[in-house]
């Protein structure tokens, strides 16, 4: 199945635009109750943190906006929507760690407008700390520096490791307090989309009637078009490629010990996109069982526990769409059934596909799962660091022994196996391919919760090096540079065990 043109894919050289199409706002044309006219709250001093310079490119921020740092800072703050492009928050329902929740939505959320770039792909640009909406329940609409900040480098880590996530485009403080734990500085963050459509945007939609479900389905594969192959009614088609893009992108985050924190099915996407970097992280230590978010008490959704979740959550929106899959609703349950029943063996091919390559292996053999399941098992049993116990791989081509020190006596063995698997490949080749499978560096945990803490002191240049240093993560950074320093695992007195969602 064709996967829908992602902003992780580079634009095509050559794709950029002289002229900037206008941004859309396609969203409003869908029935009202699944979306709300809103407002930026007025922020009183807004100032730009950040501007993803290229990103904003590809989507043609329009002139002359582009050039004008104070202009930029109050359009990213919603004080100045486009002419004609009144702003919206969506509508969503969702499961929250496993509660339904009838009515969610953008609660500090809202759609700036819809970008159509260049290369005939259009993305949602969304602001979120923008004020309160219909959806805001008891909640403030704002957001806090650090969660802004912390989105806005892992969403750009994700982008770079190659894997399918919403963008930041922008971060500004607004010159507002915020009152959280503490008092904290305010800001929003520009997120840019290929859709916000959620698994809870169809639990809404399924409680407004056939008529507006229906509908959604229809933005939906207009946003998201699939490979005409698929057979069956247009929600039949939805649900198999999400069920399709989902797989492959819990595999992809089990790829680089990704932990998402909230897969909640309002932060889980149609696209297959990562969405909302709340107390999310990245796996030092190797360990499967591992659950970092303060608020998930029950280890619901600890890593290895991500593929059965999602898996949960395409029943939930098989669910939603039942009423669309057949007249006859036992024939319709049943098509939802098998379609939600290929996650685990689509969640599978994929993981082989991403640990295969991890391991330079050539293709997909029969004995790779038990390779791959043996390797991680020294990891663990070790303790060692997830991503350099991967990356150490490209060391050991020519001995065992840097892998025997690192992860004991028992590593021989399976460096035997290893090397009888990858066969005479030329060993430079293996090399280079090991080096692009594994990263270097990824968003650490200490690092970032460091990143923060300068940040709310007013010092950012710890957030412009992380940065810096996660645009290339598959480098091998210079020895004694910042680059180097960041991506290194913590010491012991510096592991983060937990993370806060600080909304
Ligand atoms: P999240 O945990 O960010 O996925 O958000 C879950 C729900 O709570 C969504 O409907 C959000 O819009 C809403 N929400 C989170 N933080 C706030 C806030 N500060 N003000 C209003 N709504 C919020
Ligand atoms: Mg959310």
């Amino acid at each position: 199945m064709t996967r829908p043109s992602t902003l992780t894919e580079d634009l095509p050289t050559g794709a950029r635009a002289t002229t900037a199409p206008a941004w859309e706002m396609s969203y409003r044309s869908l029935p009202q109750v699944l979306h709300s006219a809103v407002q930026g709250y007025g922020a009183s001093a807004p100032e730009l943190l950040a501007y993803n310079e290229p990103l904003g490119e590809r989507l043609t921020v329009p002139a002359p906006l582009a050039d004008d740092q104070a202009a930029l800072a109050q359009f990213f703050s919603g004080n100045t929507p486009l002419p004609g492009h009144e702003p919206l928050a969506m509508a969503y329902a969702g499961h929250q760690f496993g509660g339904f929740v009838p009515r969610l939505g953008d609660g500090r959320a809202m759609l700036l407008g819809e970008a159509a770039t260049p290369d005939g792909a259009r993305f949602d640009v969304q602001l979120k700390g923008s004020g309160t909406t219909p959806y805001s329940r008891r909640g403030d609409g704002r957001a806090a520096l650090g969660p802004v900040l912390r989105e806005y480098v892992v969403a750009e880590a994700m982008a770079a490791l190659g894997i399918p996530t919403t963008r930041a485009l922008a971060a500004v403080t607004t010159g507002d307090p915020v009152l959280r734990e503490g008092v904290l500085p305010g800001a929003i963050l520009t997120r840019v989309a290929s859709s916000h459509l959620r698994v809870g945007t169809f639990q809404f939609a399924a409680q407004c009637g056939d008529e507006v479900l229906e509908a959604l389905v229809d933005y939906a594969l207009q946003r998201h078009p699939l490979d005409t192959s698929v057979d069956g009614p247009p929600a039949l088609r939805l649900l198999t490629a999400v069920v399709d893009r989902q797989a492959d992108l819990v595999a992809q985050w089990m790829g680089v010990g990704f932990i998402h924190g909230v897969m909640n099915t309002d932060n889980c996407t149609i696209s297959g996109e990562t969405i909302d970097y709340g107390p999310c992280a990245f796996m030092d230590q190797y360990d499967p069982a591992q659950v970092f978010s303060s608020i998930d008490h029950m280890g619901r959704y600890a890593f290895s526990n991500q593929p059965p979740i999602a898996h949960w959550n395409m029943a939930v929106l098989a669910q939603a769409l039942l009423p669309l899959l057949d007249a006859d609703e036992e024939r319709g349950l049943q098509m939802a059934q098998d379609a939600v029943n290929t996650f685990p063996e689509r969640f599978e091919k994929a993981y082989l596909r991403v640990f295969c390559s991890k391991l330079g292996l050539p293709g997909v053999g029969s004995e790779d799962a038990q390779l791959i399941a043996d390797f991680l098992d020294l990891l663990e049993a070790a303790g060692a660091d997830f991503t350099t116990g991967f990356r150490s791989l490209a060391n050991g081509l020519e001995s065992p022994e840097p892998l025997q020190t690192s992860l004991g006596a028992e590593a021989v063995g399976w460096h035997a196996r290893w090397l009888e698997r990858l066969g005479a490949t030329e060993k430079t080749a293996l090399s280079t391919k090991l080096r692009a499978a594994n990263p270097t560096i990824i968003p650490r945990n200490h690092r970032v919760e460091a990143m923060i803490a300068a940040a709310v002191d007013g010092d950012f240049s710890l957030f412009h090096a992380l940065n810096a240093a996660l645009a290339t993560p598959f480098a091998d950074p210079e020895p004694g540079t910042e680059a180097e320093r960041l991506a290194q695992p913590p010491r012991s007195d510096e592991v983060v065990h937990a993370t806060f969602c600080g909304t």
